[in-house]
């Protein structure tokens, strides 16, 4: 451990649910074992899930520090020849970013079914390890971050600033997981539904893939205007358009009278899934992306499943192998796709509870905690 280091760390605490996070000093740990790493974070992502997290959405144990898209400079290492996913030596000084899931490696969805991010045992830092036990440090809002040993951590190359990566969040890595899912065509029509940060993410990688046209329904307009930006051929925006049948209309107007051949929900809300399988073409694949925590239930007509021949998807989260698409993404096509512009709000750990407000409310492109200025 170095001696530079203090002796707690400050962070940004839910302590309740439907409360505002307080911020609270845990004690840093006092030794690292081999493989552990101490993070000095630079820059934290205000996720919709954490909205979600502090509503109490999801069953998660308290108090727990908030924060699972996080990219920050190794502070301490333990063990000797410390090494990155890939690889990489990993020395004090490096920027680093880390998937959020850890895994048990051992139940069946990790060795037979081969879908670690359902693994029976997951935790995921920021979401479900609470700070009431030693190391309490697990979270992205927070001076310091500790890494158990079975993390992926990613050193980010010089080429590559955290904005773009924090900018860019848990949207994107768990956009390439279902866009794996999808299996994608080139040419094929698409319909985003929702223009934040996963919209967003979708956005860019279907345009990756050859989409075309590329659709995208959301608001409000600057975020539909970033889309446009981003490469959609059309934006429909909700608000001037509030009735769904025109703007199913517009859809078919705009794919040939069918429907499109992929839609992708990125809203959250549940009565969006209505709206998005109507949106198809017979036979089309339609993946549900957005529904990370739990909204509640909707009215579904599953005639529209038989009818139209549907291929229903979804994905969970992201795995170690969709960080390093992600990050070459956002490496080698961030003039065209700058996600790092997409942070609007940057704030210190005593500002966190307005910057979630924001987030809820739609009013951020994306905002960021500053935990250590
Ligand atoms: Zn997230
Ligand atoms: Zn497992």
């Amino acid at each position: 451990m170095s001696v530079n280091l203090p002796a707690v760390s400050k962070c940004a605490v839910l302590t309740a649910f439907n409360e505002p996070l307080s911020v609270r000093e845990y004690p840093m740990p006092a030794e690292l074992g081999s493989g552990e790493l101490l993070v000095a974070v630079e820059l934290a992502g205000i996720c919709g899930t954490d909205v979600h997290l502090q509503r109490g959405e999801l069953n998660v144990p308290l108090p727990l520090v908030l924060g699972h898209e996080t990219a920050g400079r190794v502070a301490a290492v333990g063990g000797d020849d410390p090494r990155d996913w890939l690889g990489n030596p990993l020395a004090v000084g490096d920027r680093v970013s880390f998937t959020v899931g850890r895994t048990c490696r051992h139940c069946r969805y990790c060795r037979v079914y081969r879908r670690p991010s359902r693994c029976l045992n997951r935790t995921a830092y920021g979401v479900n390890l609470t700070a009431a036990r030693p190391p309490h440090l697990l979270g992205g809002y927070g001076e310091y971050h500790f890494l158990y040993a079975d993390t992926a951590v990613f050193r980010l190359p010089d080429d590559l600033p955290s904005e773009a990566v924090v900018g860019a969040g848990c949207a994107l890595v768990t956009a390439v997981h279902g866009f794996e899912n999808l299996r994608m065509q080139w040419a094929e029509s698409v319909v985003i539904q929702g223009s934040g940060p996963v919209g967003l993410a979708a956005l860019a990688l279907a345009k990756e893939a050859g989409a075309r046209p590329l659709i995208v329904i959301g608001g409000p307009r600057e975020r539909l205007e970033r889309c446009l930006r981003f490469g959609a051929d059309l934006v429909i925006d909700i608000e001037e358009v509030p009735d769904p049948a025109k703007r199913r209309q517009m859809v078919l107007d705009a794919t040939g009278g069918l429907g499109a051949d992929v839609v992708v929900e990125c809203v959250g809300m549940p009565q969006a899934v209505a709206e998005g399988w109507e949106l198809c073409r017979d036979g089309a694949k339609y993946l549900v992306l957005g529904h990370y925590g739990d909204a509640g239930t909707t009215a579904l007509n599953p005639h529209v499943i038989t009818r139209k021949e549907l291929t229903i998807l979804g994905a969970w989260g992201s795995e170690p192998q969709h960080w390093t698409v992600a990050l070459e993404f956002l490496r080698t096509r961030r003039d065209r796709y700058p996600f790092d512009e997409l942070i609007t709000h940057r704030v210190g750990l005593g500002e966190v509870n307005e910057a979630l407000d924001a987030v809820a409310r739609w009013q951020t492109g994306k905002a960021v905690v500053c935990p250590n200025g």
